[in-house]
């Protein structure tokens, strides 16, 4: 498989309209019972890319409980076995009545790697704890010098017996504060350039040597880090892939992310949040009211766009796709929060959130390396 996670499931085995209807009843129905006020005030008050951990936990709890945690997996792995379709719905049902917001690297990105290129002994290891919370993952790919060039990382993985030895370091690493496991990109050959000679390794984060640093950024919060490997021994059978052909297994991970991202339920979020703190900022005037209609138009617009995504027809290959999709919503996730920073200037939460999506167009390759793919694609010189 070539990492099309998603769109393998997507358009030949649609449900049947009852189907898909009597589906969207009995999610709305769970969600109706099953969101707290007090789950519902963590997702709204969700500054950054994930809500608080109590509210996170519970959420999953009780996901978990219905066989709802992980919307994309099969069945047979603990999944909710759904459609693109049904995936979609649930999701934007869930940002619309708020609920926390889980941001799991373990559901969306190596768990469903670990389906399609883990062994069996990695299956039953790791799929059962990310599924009950045990095991939080972060994606340990960015360093000092390899960012959009990724491919000029350096850490280095010395093979002693069946263990590799880890030095050097990760740096912007999401979450590595909480995670339990990083997978990450080391070169395991010593002369070794590019693309050629990594490995994709799966690393338990209390190895002695990891050290985390936290960053704290402008919005005050510290959800990115610098990881420090000093020396750190870990097994080599803990890999994805040949040892060497590290590379394929990241790029099958950043195929499945592509197909696994939902992102017009974040950007709904945002803009009720922005009618909500203009509105108790002041009277609003027809100004602000019509620049917010207009940015209800454009996720109306980014909304269309996104299901042509998921249907394939966006005319060009899967990985511009996903850098239009990516551009479009970075960039309008921040003009939503410009306009409510304008209208509410003195709302720390609109403060807060102006300041957190600032990275949104860094994170994930940013806008310029998008535009570049997206530049070849349609075949700029
Ligand atoms: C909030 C946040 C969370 C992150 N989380 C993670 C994570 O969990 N795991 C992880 O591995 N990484 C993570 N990253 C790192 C992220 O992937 C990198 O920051 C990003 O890829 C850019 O790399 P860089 O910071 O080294 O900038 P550089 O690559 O050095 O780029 C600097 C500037 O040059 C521009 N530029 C670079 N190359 C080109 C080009 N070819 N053409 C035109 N312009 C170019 C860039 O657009 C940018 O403006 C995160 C970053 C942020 C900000």
């Amino acid at each position: 498989m070539d990492g099309s996670f998603q769109f393998a499931l997507a358009a030949s085995d649609a449900p049947a309209e009852a189907d898909f209807a009597a589906f969207c009843a009995e999610v709305d129905a769970f969600l109706e019972d099953e969101l707290t006020d007090e789950l519902r005030a963590a997702g709204r008050e969700t500054a950054g890319l994930k809500s608080a951990p109590e509210a996170c936990a519970e959420w999953r709890r009780k996901l978990s409980a219905r066989g709802w945690y992980a919307p994309s997996w099969p069945v047979e792995y603990g999944g909710a076995g759904w459609t693109t379709e049904q995936r979609l719905y649930f999701e934007n049902a869930c940002a619309a009545a708020d609920a926390p917001i889980l941001m799991n690297s373990g559901v969306r990105t190596i768990g469903p790697l670990i389906i399609e290129a883990g062994t069996p002994a990695q299956q039953a290891r790791y799929l059962p704890a990310i599924l009950d919370g045990r095991h939080e993952w972060c994606q340990g790919f960015s360093e000092p010098q390899a960012g959009s060039d990724l491919s000029a990382l350096g850490l280095k993985a010395e093979r002693d017996g069946d263990d590799f030895i880890l030095t050097g370091s990760k740096v912007w690493t999401s979450f590595a504060n909480y995670a339990t496991h990083m997978f990450l990109l080391a070169r395991c050959e010593p002369d070794s350039k590019g693309r050629d000679g990594l490995v994709f390794l799966l690393v338990e984060m209390d190895r002695p040597g990891i050290e985390v640093r936290p960053i704290k950024f402008i919005d005050g919060e510290c959800e990115t880090n610098e990881v420090f490997f000093n020396g750190v021994r870990t097994p080599a059978a803990d890999r994805i892939g040949e040892v060497g052909k590290g590379w394929a297994a990241a790029k099958q991970l950043m195929a499945i992310a592509r197909g696994n991202n939902t992102t017009t339920g974040a950007l709904r979020r945002a803009l009720r949040a922005a009618w909500r703190e203009a509105q108790a900022a002041a009277p609003m005037d027809a100004g602000q009211i019509a620049r917010l209609a207009d940015l209800d138009r454009r996720v109306d617009e980014f909304e269309a766009l996104e299901a042509r995504f998921n249907a394939g027809q966006m005319g060009v290959g899967a990985a511009p796709a996903a850098s239009a999709l990516k551009l479009r919503a970075s960039e309008l996730h921040q003009t939503i929060t410009e306009v409510a920073l304008e209208a509410a200037p003195y709302s720390a939460f609109a403060q807060r959130k102006y300041l957190g999506t600032r990275a949104a167009t860094i994170y994930s390759g940013t806008s310029e390396v998008h535009r570049n793919i997206l530049a070849h694609a349609i075949g700029c010189p």
